[in-house]
């Protein structure tokens, strides 16, 4: 190891500040007296944002150790603390706080002496990339500098370094066979390994869903099945081992959708199973999502080059590092850090994503190493893509990816609300600017290489002259939607054109029919008896869209008939550039009919398949947006219309598909099968836990409503009887955010580092890798945590909702509340989340754990969303902590107390 650092070191969590001076003496600190410190020289320290939310000092900054570990070992999994740096570098993390701001140093020096290691794997293109972030200021350039080896030859570029992907043949379709039951038994006795004890839920499940493959019988009747399969029951090699079968045998693909990211990964992790060599495994799995996950390299190679400035220049470099070793380019739940642009204040990671659509396709210098061109045509080639249920309705809805005969929909009780959100129209302030920018291109003082569509299309457009005409005609036209500083203009009652026009009536009769739900977010009325300036300006509004809508049509078929009769310049070049702009077109001209269709209802009849609402966006009582919106009453109806009916075969999985009852038309609603021709088969399988032996719900009855302080208490004494552990769900920000400041010092204190969603500056996924690593920790958070938390083990013991956790009552959910049965409407709903909530804690084999609800108004009727023999007990808060002590397991001998979470 290298001589120690002469540099010092700050450590700030919620139990205290520690200083180590540059001999590395460390000492407890003031807070006053640690900001002027840092501000006076950089220290070494651990996530600069959290550090300096801990000191109420937001901008410190300073010589992050995770931007160090970024640059060093792009690509590679660490969770961001102390303890978990120190295990990805294989140092001991040391024995409590006081110790921290000295291993920091410790963590530092270990890292710099990896640039003179001869097996550091990642030191291709690190020497250009530092001499590069030297001159940008990184802090850690010079100390870099100093130690690595500059190599005797220059360096590959980074994008010469990217794989290429090679075309191939289109697939020939798939061929027509069934799978055998037995045979598909027989595929999941080799999967799941010799010797392993085959579990009779697991294989009735591979027996059932292999009537999935057999021919459909009529076209728009897909074959179907429900299954509903306790936790426990190993249904994901329940459904892949009749897949696996069926692609190999017909050469076709399977597509696997899931909702969240923790499920795509276990998928991703049980691809090991079907094909043990990584090669086959890459060839035959592949992992597919949207575009605005991946990472553009134009938008990369931009940013590099001066594009972006400052911080984001910084950020934009250490991403180019990633870029280079990464899988596949997936910089949203990859292995891209997701705590990388939190560092950077999240200032310019989606700039490098394609998610305005801007892709120029094989007009792109990049395009044969494109991370999302090679997604696709992986996706093309294998047995099994994994993909998310967005993905694939955005696909089968744009109709951009046909022959997807055979979907499995795991995470099918979320199926519904992903149909919601797809098929959604907003109109808005945001969305407008949007679309003009797209058409016009950047205005004013705007940078990059965002271009519009004149630029894009000029070869095109100096050919053709009606291509012209149609072009200017747009652009002029778009020029009437919104622009830069349009909510400030709608505020001084000054709006420019008549789509501003209209958002400021909109935003008017919000501030005038809308009750405030929760003090400074967002207010909403329903779209219902509008008054005349509303209709007039949605009138004036509607003759602007139409007037776009024109002569982008007009141009759409200018560009196909310039691919049909083509010119001699049209190189392949040129129609790649063509094809991606009809493509683009398509895609906006879809937007439009849906604004147009919303805007021609103002004033007129209701449609009843639709409910219309007039929103004001608002985050901490700052607006951001004001928009007219748009939901299908019933969003499965169009799922069924554009994904269900032209499938050969959907499976719909989950462990409560009937949302945590036990009624089979639940599920067919839920699902969109009612829309469809013959019966859904059903499959039911009971997990094998034993949970009247590991768990126990408990209903905390004196905890008065309303009362945050006792709910804080509550909060803290559970925690502690549970030595951590614990997972806090919260039906509103505000709340979460008042019991967490209440209480994260005292946990801290006795060593139990509390972290929440809202509050500290991390993505979601970072805080459950936090949770995840540490028993010790906490976490609170609301909605994304109740299901994206895959935590098995002693991790999460302890599950505690705040209140019974009803819908907000939101104009969308009164319409539906109406529709769909009144008060069993909203039932459903809860034992729905309840059922997704108590799913977390029990999820393998050993698992114990306690579902606290901190609210006496929980009905008993909407206790059958717990397993049915999962013990339920109303008690008082003395006598759930008591319970909750008692069943905590000592802590663990391996596990050191908790350090550096930032807690
Ligand atoms: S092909 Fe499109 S998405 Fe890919 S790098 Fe180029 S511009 Fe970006």
């Amino acid at each position: 190891m290298a001589a120690p650092l002469p540099l010092p070191a700050l450590h700030a969590t919620h139990a205290g500040i520690w200083l180590a001076d540059d001999s590395g003496d460390a000492r407890e600190a003031q807070r006053g007296e640690a900001i002027a410190r840092a501000a006076e020289t950089p220290h070494i320290l651990l996530n600069a944002p959290l550090v300096g939310q801990r000191l109420g000092y937001p901008d410190l900054s300073g010589l992050d150790l995770l931007e160090l570990f970024a640059f060093l070992h792009p690509a590679r999994f660490a969770v961001p603390t102390i303890a978990g740096l120190s295990r990805a570098l294989g140092l001991e993390p040391p024995a409590g706080e006081s110790g921290s701001a000295g291993h920091l140093r410790r963590l530092a020096e270990r890292l710099l002496a990896d640039l003179a290691d001869s097996d550091w794997a990642e030191r291709e293109g690190a020497w250009t990339a530092n001499a590069t972030l030297h001159r940008l200021g990184w802090g850690w350039a010079p100390l870099v500098a100093a130690r690595i080896e500059r190599p005797e030859a220059g360096e590959r570029m980074l994008f010469a370094r990217l794989p290429v992907w090679e075309e191939a043949a289109e697939r020939p379709p798939p061929r027509t066979i069934s799978v055998d039951p037995a045979e598909a038994e027989a595929r999941l006795a080799e999967l799941t390994g010799a010797g392993s004890e085959p579990r009779e839920g697991q294989r009735a499940m591979a027996a059932a869903a292999a009537g999935l493959f057999a021919p459909r019988r009529a076209e728009g009747a897909p074959n179907l099945l429900l299954a509903e399969a306790g936790t426990g029951i190993g249904k994901t090699l329940a459904y892949l081992a009749p897949a696996s079968l069926w692609a190999a045998a017909a050469g076709g693909t399977v597509w696997i959708s899931t909702f969240t990211k923790a499920l795509q990964r276990q998928l991703d992790a049980e691809g090991a199973r079907l094909f043990a060599d990584k090669g086959e495994r890459t060839r035959r799995i592949a992992i597919r999502k949207g575009r605005e996950n991946y990472l553009c390299l134009l938008n990369l190679e931009d940013a590099m080059q001066g594009a972006f400035a400052g911080r984001a220049a910084i950020l934009a470099h250490l991403v180019g590092r990633w870029a280079a070793y990464s899988k596949d380019g997936d910089m949203v739940g990859g292995d891209l850090p997701g705590w990388l642009p939190s560092l950077f204040r999240r200032a310019g990671a989606a700039a490098l994503t394609d998610r305005r659509g801007e892709c120029v396709y094989a007009g792109c210098p990049h395009y044969r190493r494109c991370f999302i061109e090679r997604s696709e045509r992986a996706g093309r080639e294998a047995d099994l893509v994994i993909a998310n249920h967005a993905l694939v309705m955005i696909n089968a809805a744009r109709s951009r990816e046909t022959g997807t005969p055979f979907i499995v929909f795991d995470e099918g009780h979320h199926l519904h609300d992903a149909a919601d959100s797809t098929f959604a129209v907003a109109f808005g302030g945001q969305e407008a600017i949007e679309m003009r920018r797209w058409i016009v291109g950047p205005e004013g003082r705007a940078r990059g290489r965002r271009r519009g569509l004149a630029a894009r299309l000029m070869d095109v457009a100096s050919y053709d002259e009606e291509g012209l005409q149609a072009l200017d005609a747009a652009v002029e036209a778009a020029k009437a939607l919104p622009s830069d500083g349009w909510l400030q203009r709608l505020v001084e009652g000054d709006p420019f054109g008549p789509v501003e026009a209209l958002l400021a009536e909109v935003r008017g009769t919000v501030y005038a029919r809308a009750k405030a739900q929760d003090a400074g977010y967002g207010l909403e009325t329903e779209l219902a008896e509008p008054d005349g300036a509303l209709v007039a300006a949605a009138a004036r509004a509607l003759e602007t869209l139409e007037s776009l809508q024109k002569p982008l049509a007009a141009l759409a078929r200018r560009l196909e008939a310039v691919l049909e009769d083509a010119p001699d310049w049209l190189d392949s070049q040129a129609r790649a550039r063509v094809e991606g702009a009809i493509h683009g077109l398509g895609w906006r001209r879809e937007t439009l009919g849906a604004w147009i269709a919303l805007l021609g209802r103002i004033g007129g009849s209701a449609d009843v398949d639709f409910v219309d609402w007039l929103a004001i966006e608002r985050a901490e009582g700052r607006e951001y947006d004001v928009a007219i919106h748009r939901r299908w009453l019933d969003p499965t109806r169009p799922l069924a219309a554009t994904v269900l009916a032209p499938a050969q075969g959907v499976l719909f999985t989950s462990a409560t598909l009937r949302g945590g009852g036990s009624d089979w038309p639940i599920a067919e609603q839920r699902t969109g099968t009612i829309h469809l021709p013959g019966p859904a088969r059903r499959f039911e399988a009971d997990s094998p836990f034993d949970y009247a032996a590991c768990a126990e719900v408990l209903i905390v009855t004196d905890i008065k409503p309303g009362d945050v302080a006792a709910l804080a208490g509550a909060y803290a004494r559970l925690i502690e009887a549970a030595g951590g552990g614990s997972l806090g769900l919260f039906t509103a920000i505000q709340r979460l955010k008042a019991v967490h400041a209440r209480i994260a010092d005292r946990l801290a204190r006795a060593g139990l580092p509390l972290i929440a969603q809202h509050v500290d500056p991390m993505d979601a996924g970072t805080l459950v890798d936090i949770f995840r690593d540490d028993p010790h920790t906490s976490l609170l958070g609301t909605d994304a945590l109740r299901d994206g938390v895959d935590v098995p083990g002693e991790s999460l013991r302890l599950v505690v909702m705040e209140r019974v956790p009803w819908p907000r009552p939101t104009v969308l959910h009164a319409a539906r509340r109406m529709a769909f049965g009144g008060s069993a409407y909203d039932d459903r709903v809860v034992r729905a989340r309840l059922a997704q909530a108590f799913g977390r804690l029990i999820r393998r084999q050993g698992d114990r754990g306690q579902f606290v609800i901190l609210s006496a108004a929980m009905p008993s009727r909407l206790l059958t969303a717990f397993p049915a023999a999962t013990p339920v007990r109303r008690v008082g808060l003395d006598e759930a902590i008591a319970r909750v002590a008692a069943a905590t397991p000592p802590v663990p001998a391996t596990i050191l107390p908790p350090v550096g979470v930032g807690a």
